[in-house]
């Protein structure tokens, strides 16, 4: 079975270079060719000789996704991709145009196990992981789609990052390399439903990314209603791991807190929630909850929802709403999935 050659990290390039007798400065060309350029075949690695791109695609070959369908929205230029995978399967990706630049949610699994019950990219259940390049061939694809230059990632699309580990490290490590994309692990935000022993794993890499965590709910009653993850890992689990995070790293952890109406929208919750966080260094993204038809999520009023905000904010919790970016084409939070649809559901 031929290997990804974009999901090998540079030490990896390099040892193979070596062990085929070849000069160092070939892993640099190939890598550059491969996260730099994002090319999907070995005959555009021009200054390669033939004979090396021959024995390169006897070995390897190089992840690719392809542009099944394209959304655009009319409401904020938001774009939606579904793409095809080598093996035919599907996921879907956006960017989305700040201030600042481009940003990317990448998917990282070919649909989720963890079962939120107000997502869809749940809905279809799980088929397999992605690999490094894999969710690095979505930003290639993107870039050269829309002639722009990405600067942001965040790993916010389909799946649970912390479910594929070794994949989502070796991408953001790709990523981060100065002959690759060279983005900044301070603009690589990663976001986990709380699969704690992986957090504490991430902690020894110390890597520069923001952390979010998907809380959406004060006390283990409401959240495992609505999150079956947290019958493994439950908030204090969650809490203590982050105060941990917080403690190695230095670094600022998010927690984004959907608000599903008369389930955890309440003013009790909004107190709670500020008791909970009470002196962690952190910032809470609430995150108005999006529409997704087999779900029957209901968004509270935008009354309701200013509410919430300011009762953590007079509590002394740093917190903000998140814009709702690509409502129009089913691009945002939690709208995401496997499959072929007609229309951009
Ligand atoms: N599996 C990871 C990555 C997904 S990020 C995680 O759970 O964090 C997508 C974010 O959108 C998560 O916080 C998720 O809980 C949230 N989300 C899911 N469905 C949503 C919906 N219908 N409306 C708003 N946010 C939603």
């Amino acid at each position: 079975m031929k290997k990804d050659i974009r999901s090998l990290n540079f030490d990896e390039l390099r040892k193979w270079v070596s062990v085929h007798n070849l000069p160092a400065f070939r892993a640099d060309q190939i890598f550059t060719w491969l996260h730099k350029y994002g090319v999907c075949d070995f005959d555009e690695m021009s200054n390669v000789s033939k004979e090396l791109r021959k024995t390169l695609s006897e070995e390897f070959y190089i992840s690719d996704c392809k542009i099944e369908n394209k959304f655009v929205s009319a409401i904020d230029g938001t774009v939606k991709y579904l793409f095809k995978l080598t093996d035919g399967e599907y996921v879907e990706s956006v960017i989305m145009k700040y201030k600042y630049g481009y940003t990317i949610c990448v998917s990282s699994q070919v649909g989720c196990k963890m079962g939120c019950r107000f997502c869809a990219s749940t809905l279809a259940g799980y088929k397999r992981n992605l690999t490094a390049g894999e969710i690095e061939s979505q930003l290639h694809t993107a870039q050269k789609d829309l002639n722009i230059r990405i600067s942001h990632i965040v790993l916010m699309g389909i799946g649970e990052p912390l479910d594929n580990f070794d994949n989502v490290i070796r991408f953001i490590e790709n990523v981060n390399s100065e002959n690759g994309l060279n983005i900044s692990a301070r603009n690589i935000t990663l976001s986990t439903c709380g699969v704690v022993p992986e957090i504490r794993r991430l902690m020894d890499f110390n890597l520069q990314i923001t952390l979010t965590i998907s809380l959406h709910a004060p006390n283990d009653k409401i959240r495992s209603g609505i999150m079956p993850v947290n019958n493994k890992w439950c908030v204090k689990d969650i809490i203590d791991v982050c105060k941990e995070y917080i403690s190695r790293t230095s670094r600022r952890i998010s927690f984004e807190y959907t608000l599903i109406k008369g389930v955890n929208d309440s003013d009790e919750c909004a107190l709670e929630l500020a008791q909970l966080l009470k002196g962690m260094l952190c910032h809470v993204n609430l995150i108005p909850v999006n529409n997704v038809e087999e779900r029957g999520n209901i968004r509270g009023s935008d009354r309701s929802i200013n509410n919430f905000l300011h009762i953590l904010q007079k509590n002394g919790i740093n917190a903000t709403i998140r814009r709702t970016l690509g409502s129009d084409i089913n691009a945002s939070c939690g709208q995401l999935r496997r499959k072929k649809t007609e229309v951009a559901q």
